[in-house]
């Protein structure tokens, strides 16, 4: 699926990313990473352009260990506003998709992620870098509100 893994030695600039489409383990240039690089095998993009489902079990190499920052969605299928707010995540994860990952945590079925981030109230949505916290937005924020918390971050 969508494995992005950071090389070991990242300060030697490059990054290893596995491709969205095809599994093919593509090793990039670090500051490359925005130009929303293509797969060496297949040509297609090597970043999802769209939300990714995340479980426990894939949590360590979708998001810990992933080179771009991601946004995490905790959210259920029973919860109204989390549908509301859905949208604005697809579309925010195409016109960021080489700048920034999102994924999905369904908190009914991953409940040690929901109690790891102290999550209360859904949608939640955190962002991290390099698994580690840096912004939390509660609520089913507008677009736009969404869209400037991350600019905040300082990738555009
Ligand atoms: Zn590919």
């Amino acid at each position: 699926m969508n494995d992005v893994r950071a090389e070991a030695g990242a300060s030697s600039g490059f990054v290893h990313a596995t491709c969205a489409g095809c599994g093919q383990v593509n090793r990039l240039p670090a500051r490359r990473l925005a130009d929303d690089p293509t797969c060496g095998r297949c040509k297609q993009k090597v970043f999802p352009h769209r939300p990714v489902e995340v479980t426990g079990a894939t949590w360590a190499r979708e998001v810990d260990t992933s080179p771009l920052p991601v946004l995490a969605d905790f959210w259920a299928p029973w919860c109204g506003p989390c549908h509301a707010v859905a949208p604005a995540l697809e579309r925010i994860a195409g016109r960021r998709a080489s700048r920034l990952k999102v994924v999905k945590v369904n908190i009914d079925e991953n409940p040690d992620l929901a109690a790891r981030f102290g999550v209360r109230s859904i949608p939640t949505m955190v962002v991290l870098r390099r698994g580690r916290e840096v912004d939390r937005m509660v609520g089913a924020l507008p677009a736009d509100e969404i869209d400037r918390r991350l600019a905040r971050l300082g990738d555009g």
